[in-house]
């Protein structure tokens, strides 16, 4: 009998009971807009307030007022990184420093603004993804104006040294920013301690609403507006609020941080261990990428060689099982990801990557399940490749194959 098992909590979280009954009266008794002056507006008001409040907590941030909800990880990062070298804190500098495994919200907003005449260092990474500290100190410069570099890496969880970067920044005079949608309510995280100066967040990482998030700024940092109208949030992200949005990632913060956060990685940590320990025994030519100490708790990311990622994902789709592979053929990439490049991976090998990442709601049955279906699987499509020969990958067929798949599109 097939299992159901959600494997892919990076990629978004199943939303939580007390999340969805904290956003219920304002979806419908609490409708009003929280600009309105009788009570339905007044009580959405102050549910604004008390959501940025739990944000303000969660971070350790100074002041609520440093939190703007935004649409979104995306939209916090955009506001972030756009909104600071087009703002008054950046005072004419324009130089920004990022690394080569963000996530695209942050790589290709860095794209953008090179076209517009903004300088970009992309930092290297090591083997296991960590961004190499000597060489953002040789290309940092008093012209610098933004660092952003993410908290831990989407594809293969590797936690970057926050401190040591913000104090590299903040050395030359420059603001650090990081994106941490995997890691809030993941790993422990203040934004003082760590010297954070901007910092973007995601409901939906951690088993709240989607298309809500926020950007942590802290106090004396000008912004430029990401959006242009009636003023909300401090007139950086215009528009009516998403006050049920908001409400439930107050929630949801709340319920993913402090007390209840070293329980909850201790458990998924166990899983992960178990998934990993696992695989890594049942099948033979498989990589484990990222770092294996300093990583998301939950994150088990590996290679197999001589196999697509693709295939791999739909095979286990019909044994119940949601996962994600780096090589994404079907949104019409035809390189492995960035992600997996950057930590120099040969091309061929990077196809064969597989991400499963569990949560507190998985279980030690559902781990078992993933052991036995991902070997499964996988001895299935080496069975059928033609880069696998006589029980072992056969690297000097490896070319044909990756020309052939150049074919397809
Ligand atoms: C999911 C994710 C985002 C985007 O967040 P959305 O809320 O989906 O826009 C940005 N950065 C990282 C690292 C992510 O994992």
């Amino acid at each position: 009998m097939n299992r159901f098992v959600y494997a892919d909590n990076a990629a978004t979280t199943p939303m939580s009971e007390s999340v969805f009954e904290a956003m219920k009266p304002f979806l419908t008794e609490f409708y009003g807009n929280p600009s309105s002056l009788y009570r339905i507006g007044r009580e959405a008001r102050r549910a604004v307030t008390e959501a940025r409040m739990k944000v303000a907590r969660a971070l350790n941030a100074k002041d609520p007022s440093e939190i703007i909800f935004t649409g979104g990880g995306s939209q916090a990062d955009n506001l972030a990184i756009r909104g600071y070298v087009k703002g008054r804190s950046a005072r004419g500098k324009k130089h920004i420093i990022t690394s080569k495994i963000e996530h695209h919200a942050v790589l290709y907003t860095c794209e953008a603004l090179e076209k517009e005449g903004y300088p970009v260092t992309y930092l290297d990474v090591d083997a296991q993804g960590h961004v190499d500290l000597e060489q953002l100190k040789s290309v940092i410069t008093d012209q610098t104006a933004l660092v952003t570099i993410m908290a831990a890496n989407n594809e293969i969880g590797t936690i970057q040294n926050l401190k040591a970067i913000s104090e590299i920044a903040h050395a030359h005079g420059a603001v650090f920013h990081t994106d941490a949608v995997q890691a809030v309510g993941h790993m422990p995280l203040d934004v003082q301690e760590m010297g954070i100066d901007m910092l973007s967040l995601s409901a939906h990482k951690f088993r709240g609403p989607k298309g809500i998030g926020a950007l942590y700024v802290r106090r004396g940092i000008a912004l430029e507006p990401l959006v242009y109208g009636g003023g909300q949030e401090r007139g950086l992200a215009s528009g009516t609020e998403n006050v049920a949005g908001m409400v439930g990632l107050g929630q949801a913060i709340e319920d993913a941080t402090g007390e209840h956060l070293a329980e909850k990685m201790g458990y998924v940590k166990k899983l992960t261990d178990r998934l990993v320990r696992g695989i890594m025994d049942a099948i033979p030519y498989t990589h484990y990428t990222g770092d294996p100490v300093n990583r998301l708790p939950g994150t088990a990311s590996f290679v197999f060689e001589a196999i697509e990622g693709e295939g791999l994902i739909l095979r286990l789709d019909l044994a119940g099982i949601c996962g994600s592979t780096g090589s994404a053929c079907s949104t019409g990439s035809l390189d492995p990801s960035h992600v997996l490049m950057a930590i120099g991976l040969p091309h061929e090998i990077a196809h064969g990557s597989l991400r499963l990442t569990l949560g507190e709601q998985n279980t030690e049955e559902d781990v078992d399940y993933l052991i036995e279906n991902v070997t499964k699987v996988v001895e299935t499509l080496r069975a059928m490749s033609p880069v696998w020969v006589d029980g072992k990958p056969d690297l000097t067929a490896a070319s044909d194959l990756h020309d052939d798949h150049h074919h397809h599109h």
